[in-house]
């Protein structure tokens, strides 16, 4: 029988991924619910061909515009709770977790405390919600596979014992990062970036959000939160190489001086596959990898005066408590204010530092507890676009 597949943010670059790969194998796979936000256009048009059982939006007012649109058998419904329904429900079998940011953490953790298979590419609810999110794996017996491409090659590259990644005779986990599309820029004209350039990302196509976190490596910062959750390793286990051309998608080294690096075409197929099959293989759609056309591989260590971002992140991920809680949402409404043309492109390491500084750090010991460290550095990271906008007026 088909396994049944919830895609929680199906009108968005990784949603449209994952229903590539579905497609290509109907017998394998059969879409049960796909959720969007304001893409009711995508939302109808993958409706008909997938023919869920629900859709879901962000509003009553676009689940209305939908209600025309979609098959008969597919049923419209719209918000928060329907997110957690559909990532929940008892018939699901997994549940692709490709909502972007904070909006992604409580169907995410729905569906982890309801024992799913979890394709996790929504790396911004681990970051906020780390201990929270790994004991809801734990006690909902559920299954958490990496769809980071970094991730999803840490993975490929641990050994696994029943099932279960094993980090023993590991020395060290290398993260490795494109440096994204300022990698070389003259640092004076960084102020001057517009968002289209942020986006614009030399190897991979993915949505606004992680392009421009991926121009700062925040990206980056985001991800090595990630790792030490998933791997149940310290942030000084993992270090962060760039790697211009995205070939290799990060390594494992090993105490015998090993190293396993996991490589391929930078194609988001590959690891949604992988994840989705896992532990079998199935065909992607992804261009094989010839190693001659590409011909060389390089390495750099990450500039931090470049990225301050980077060293940001880090700083959260060795500070732990509720600073990553806190560098998410103060990221978040930093890319948002930047995207929407309110601040410049360096402002953004200038919002998310100044509501580390003045952070009080608690343990965030429940779910209540992640949302209210996450609202207070909303506002702070606000206050702080507005006192930016200040000095910018005064000085102009
Ligand atoms: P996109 O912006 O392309 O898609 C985001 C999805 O989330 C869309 O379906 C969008 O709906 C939905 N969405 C946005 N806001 C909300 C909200 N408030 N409530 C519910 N749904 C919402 O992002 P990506 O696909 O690029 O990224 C998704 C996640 O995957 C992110 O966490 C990212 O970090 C991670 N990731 C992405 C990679 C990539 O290659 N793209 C690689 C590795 C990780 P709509 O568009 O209809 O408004
Ligand atoms: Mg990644």
């Amino acid at each position: 029988m088909a396994e049944l597949i919830t895609i929680l943010g199906s009108s968005g670059s990784i949603g449209v991924s994952t229903l590539d790969i579905v497609a290509r194998h109907p017998d394998r796979y059969q879409v049960f619910a796909l959720t969007g936000h304001s893409r009711i256009d995508v939302l109808a048009a993958q409706s008909r061909q997938f023919r869920p059982r629900y859709v879901v939006t962000g509003s009553q007012q676009s689940a209305d515009l939908l209600q025309g649109q979609v098959p008969v058998g597919t049923e419209v419904l719209w918000g928060e709770q329907a997110l957690v329904d559909v990532a929940s429900h008892p018939e699901v079998d997994s549940v692709m977790a490709a909502i972007v940011g904070a909006a992604g953490l409580l169907p995410t953790l729905a569906a982890a405390r309801a024992g799913k298979r979890v394709l996790l590419a929504n790396k911004e609810s681990l970051v906020m919600a780390g201990a929270l999110f790994m004991d809801a794996v734990r006690d909902g017996g559920a299954t958490l596979l990496p769809i980071d491409s970094e991730h999803n090659a840490i993975f490929q590259c641990l050994p696994c014992v029943a099932g279960k990644v094993e980090t023993g005779g590991v020395s060290r986990i290398l993260l490795s990062g494109s440096g994204g599309p300022f990698r070389t820029r003259p640092l004076a004209e960084l102020q001057h970036v517009t968002p289209a350039e942020a986006c614009a990302h030399p190897n991979w196509v993915m949505g606004q959000k992680i392009s421009v976190d991926s121009a700062t490596m925040m990206n980056k910062g985001l991800e090595l939160i990630e790792a030490c959750w998933l791997f149940g390793v310290a942030a000084d286990f993992v270090e962060v190489v760039i790697h211009p051309q995205s070939i290799i998608h990060s390594l494992v080294a090993y105490s015998d001086g090993s190293v396993l690096a996991q490589l391929g075409n930078p194609d988001m197929r590959t690891p949604i596959a992988h994840a989705l099959a896992w532990p079998q293989r199935i065909e992607s759609g992804v261009k094989p990898l010839n190693l001659v056309d590409i011909a060389r591989l390089d390495f750099e260590a990450p500039d931090l005066e470049r990225f301050p971002c980077l060293a940001l992140a880090s700083s959260a991920a060795r500070s732990g408590k509720d600073y990553p809680a806190a560098l998410n949402a103060a990221n978040e409404v930093a890319v948002a204010a930047f995207l929407a043309g309110h601040i410049r492109f360096p402002d953004i390491a200038t919002v998310v530092e100044a509501v580390l500084n003045s952070w009080q750090p608690s343990e965030p010991s429940d779910l209540d507890a992640v949302q209210h460290a996450d609202r207070q550095a909303r506002i702070l990271a606000t206050d702080q676009i507005l006192a930016i906008n200040k000095t910018k007026a005064r000085i102009s």
